[in-house]
This record gives structure tokens, C-alpha cells and sequence, in this order.
């Protein structure tokens, strides 16, 4: 764990919890390559996490369950039915002491939803069908009162949980800087609550890298664009500084950040034809599995922005945020 490395100050302010053994792997992708300008190369992230579960949502977790566990609370949280998040928190959050709840809204409900459910049911955490977002904040009091949480942001992207892809851009320019792979122009990223994306435009800046974050919002209700990721990410530097870093760059703003808009389809979790494409590519010629809710949209994206010649090339990072273990 890099950061507390870089940032010994932050140590006691910013507990954390180890949830994964080194650094994830990166590696060619010679099949989207051969479509593009720029060659392509993944960091899989789907390979962090050493629980039952895997993907961007536990580095987050490394950061929330040690604050959670310091306070003594439950983590209330919220996601769709299928939400990766909620799961990754529950199940983490068992193996730590950390019990979870999870307020739910409604979303398309399919094969991998409706298995996705009975894992988070048979998860331990208290689950709350609260249906759509304007019947979960009226009732938030109600949950506040039952739970007395710890309030956690959809997607684990409070100031504390980007600290978790502040980290992972550390470990990438350490993979550089030891000849792993190129220095990227660009990293293409899914983008749901926008966490990991700001967490990287923080890190890579943090790290000294020239590398480019390029989102890909998959979800419209919630806000993504570059000042919104440039804001979280701005977050996340103040809470850095408050604890006692020294920062080297100031944090990124809207003109560092690119959002590759017209890749949601219908909706958040809903297949779009572009994305199952990607899918069947990376699986045939990069033995790369993606999901249709985030990754096959961030890979259509990509792949249809590299074909263009707009990311460059040189080379672009993928970085694959899905670990799924069943
Ligand atoms: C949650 C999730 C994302 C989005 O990450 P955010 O930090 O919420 O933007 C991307 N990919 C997968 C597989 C996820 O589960």
C-alpha cells in the first residue's frame, strides 16, 4: 500500500485495512490493439480483492471499513439490486467486524440481477427495497434512526473510499517506472458514482504521470462530467491535506478529465449492441471477461474512440474494474 508509503503523515488520520496481496496485474491486450491507433493495455483491477469477492469496489473498502470499524457503526449504503458495491461491503464487511445495510432501488432485473440479489440476501446485510431514489431519501431519517450508520455515498465515493484509486495510481506508475509497461496517454475507466475516476485523476497527477483519465459515464442518474470529477477529486486532495499531506500537484481540473458521452444506451443496466460486441471481442481475443452494466460499455468506448484516433498512439490503459468470484 503505496499511499501511507508516499504520505507517512496521513497514517493515523487514514487508517487502513488490507483487503488484496499486491499489486494487480497489467498486460497487452493485442486483440483491441490491433483495432485502434494506440495499443491497449488493461490493469485488472477485477483481480484485487483476496475476499469472495472482487473489483474497484474494495479499495475503496480498504479505506471505509477501518473508519467504519473506528466509529463502531454499521455502514448504511445504497445501489441498485444488483449493486456490486452493496455486496462487496457486506461481504468484506463481515470478515471485519463491519455490519452493513443497504437501501435499494429497482433496476432492470435479469439473470445476473436477480443471482446478484440472492447473494447480497444471503450476505448478512439488512436489506431495504426502497424502490427509487426519492422514496430512499425520504426514507433516510427512518434508516438513520434504526441504524445510527455511517453514512457511505452510492459506490463507496466519499472523500475517503477515492483514496483507494489514489493508491492504485501509485501502484501503476510504480508498474512503469519498473519497465511493466508503457506510460499511458490515457486511462479509460467505467464511470458510475465517479469515484474511481476521480480517485485516478488525483493519483496520476499525485504520481507524476502525464496520463489522461477518460470516463465512461454508464448510468444517468447520477452526475458525471469533468468538473464533477474534478470536484470529487478535489475532495479527496482536501481530506490528503487535512490529514497532514504534503501534496505535490494541485488537483486536477475539468480540463484534465475527458468524458466519452452516448454509451449508456437505454439505461443503467441495460445491454446496449456496442457493448456486447466489445464483450464478445475481448472474451474471443483477449480472454478478458466484461459485464454488460459497466466494463462492455467502457471497452465500446474505448474501442470506438481508439478507431477514431482520438486516444492517441501511444498507449491507453483499460482499467478493468469488475472481479466477480462465482
Ligand atoms: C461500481 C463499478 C464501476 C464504477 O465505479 P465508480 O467509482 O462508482 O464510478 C465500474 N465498474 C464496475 C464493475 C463497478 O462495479
Amino acid at each position: 500500500m503505496l499511499l501511507h508509503e508516499r504520505y507517512p503523515a496521513v497514517r493515523e488520520g487514514l487508517p487502513h485495512l488490507s483487503l488484496s496481496d499486491g499489486p494487480t496485474p497489467v498486460r497487452r491486450l493485442d486483440g483491441l490493439s490491433a483495432d485502434g491507433r494506440a495499443e491497449v493495455w488493461v490493469k485488472d483491477d477485477g483481480a484485487f480483492g483476496s475476499g469472495p469477492w472482487g473489483g474497484n469496489k474494495v479499495r475503496k473498502l480498504e479505506w471505509l471499513l477501518p473508519e467504519a470499524r473506528r466509529r463502531g457503526r454499521t455502514i448504511l449504503t445504497f445501489g441498485g439490486l444488483g449493486t456490486n458495491w452493496g455486496l462487496a461491503t457486506a461481504l468484506y464487511g463481515r470478515d471485519h467486524g463491519v455490519r452493513t445495510a443497504l437501501a435499494l432501488v429497482d433496476q432492470p432485473v435479469d439473470e445476473h440481477v436477480s443471482a446478484q440479489l440472492e447473494r447480497l440476501r444471503a450476505s448478512g446485510a439488512t436489506l431495504h427495497f426502497t424502490r427509487t431514489k426519492r422514496r430512499t431519501v425520504l426514507a433516510l431519517p427512518w434508516l438513520i434512526a434504526r441504524h445510527r450508520p455511517y453514512l457511505v455515498p452510492a459506490g463507496g465515493s466519499s472523500p475517503l473510499g477515492m483514496l483507494g484509486y489514489v493508491d492504485a495510481s501509485l501502484e501503476l506508475a510504480a508498474q512503469v517506472a519498473a519497465g511493466e509497461l508503457p506510460e499511458p496517454s490515457h486511462a479509460v475507466v467505467a464511470i458510475g458514482s465517479s469515484g474511481s475516476a476521480a480517485g485516478l485523476a488525483l493519483g496520476l497527477r499525485l504520481a507524476g504521470l502525464g496520463t489522461r483519465v477518460v470516463g465512461v459515464p454508464v448510468t444517468r442518474d447520477l452526475r458525471a462530467d469533468p468538473a464533477s470529477v474534478a470536484r470529487l477529486a478535489g475532495r479527496a486532495a482536501k481530506l490528503l491535506r487535512s490529514r497532514g499531506a504534503r501534496l505535490e500537484a494541485p488537483p486536477p481540473t475539468a480540463a484534465d478529465v475527458t468524458i466519452l458521452d452516448g454509451w449508456i444506451g437505454a439505461g443503467y443496466g441495460h445491454p446496449t449492441p456496442e457493448g456486447e460486441a466489445a464483450a464478445a471481442a475481448a472474451r474471443e481475443r483477449d480472454a478478458l471477461a466484461l459485464d454488460p452494466v459497466y466494463t462492455a460499455k467502457a471497452v465500446a468506448a474505448l474501442r470506438a474512440a481508439n478507431a477514431a484516433g482520438e486516444l492517441g498512439r501511444g498507449t491507453v490503459l483499460y482499467v478493468h474494474t469488475d472481479g466477480p468470484r462465482y
